[in-house]
């Protein structure tokens, strides 16, 4: 069932003002679990975003926007090379996969010349994000994002391991890219990108599709204009907020015709 106006608005106002990630971890809070695809529910119904990994929660959110929004994305995006703009329409089908993606933690043999390193690796979440949102220089970020990722390490060779750290006692940057490889491949959906083609100056680009984005921009317009008709009747005949949100959005829209003409 789709959101109600009232939960519309309720969900608005406690979105505005947080950070990307944030925010989609509210909207999939403010939407049942069962219509955003999370599969298993724990036994309370509720399912804990911030631990699920990235692409479960890219595939949940394009699961809340086709509920309440439609199965069209609709993409707008500006050629970096000749600024011409470029709209085209995505369907949510085209975009998630039949059933949910499971990104359960996983073992990585990385091959050296002195032997092997096998590394236990869980999927990247919401929390780990979160977690490292303030840090400001983004390679230190992604260094800190592979090592919570590395759940145990194991050597397997004739010859010693060899050194895995470098300044600060801080994971190799080989190993970090091979750890971010890694990831993309197990959960592939955890960034959505798009190649994107210049029909004006012919120029290939990639672009990221964010689905907590999009979700948010039809849910802040909606708000918008919820609290336009709720200013104007509530202006116009004396009714309350509640008694507003009451009427429907084909009442509301006749009396706000009533005004005009
Ligand atoms: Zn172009």
């Amino acid at each position: 069932m789709p959101l109600v106006d009232a939960e519309m608005l309720a969900l608005w106002e406690r979105c505005r003002r947080r950070s990307s990630m944030e925010r989609a971890l509210l909207l999939l809070d403010g939407v049942r679990s069962d219509r955003a695809g999370a599969g298993e529910l724990r036994p309370t119904g509720k399912v804990e975003w911030a631990d699920r990994s990235l692409g479960q929660l890219n595939v949940a959110l394009l699961r809340a926007y086709e509920q309440d929004f439609g199965p069209q994305l609709h993409c707008q995006a500006r050629c970096p090379s000749c600024r011409q703009e470029l709209e085209f329409e995505l369907q949510v089908a085209e975009l998630c996969p039949p059933s949910p993606p499971v990104a359960a933690p996983w073992s990585e043999r990385i091959r050296f010349s002195a032997g092997e390193l096998e590394l236990s690796l869980r999927p990247l979440t919401p929390r780990d994000l979160l977690a490292t949102a303030q840090v400001a220089d983004p390679q230190l970020a992604s260094i800190l994002l592979a090592e919570r990722l590395i759940t145990a390490l194991a050597w397997h060779g004739p010859e010693p391991a060899p050194e895995l750290t470098g300044e600060r006692g801080r994971l190799l940057p080989d190993l970090v890219e091979q750890v971010a490889a890694a990831l993309a491949r197990v959960d592939p959906l955890a960034e959505i990108a798009l190649q994107l083609h210049c029909t004006d100056c012919d120029q290939p680009w990639q672009t990221l599709l964010s689905p907590a984005d999009f979700l948010w921009q039809e849910i802040a317009t909606r708000a918008r204009r919820l609290l336009q008709q709720i200013h104007t009747l509530a202006s116009a005949y004396g009714w309350s907020e509640a008694d507003i949100l009451s009427l429907g959005e084909a009442r509301r829209q006749s009396y706000m015709e009533c005004l005009t003409s």
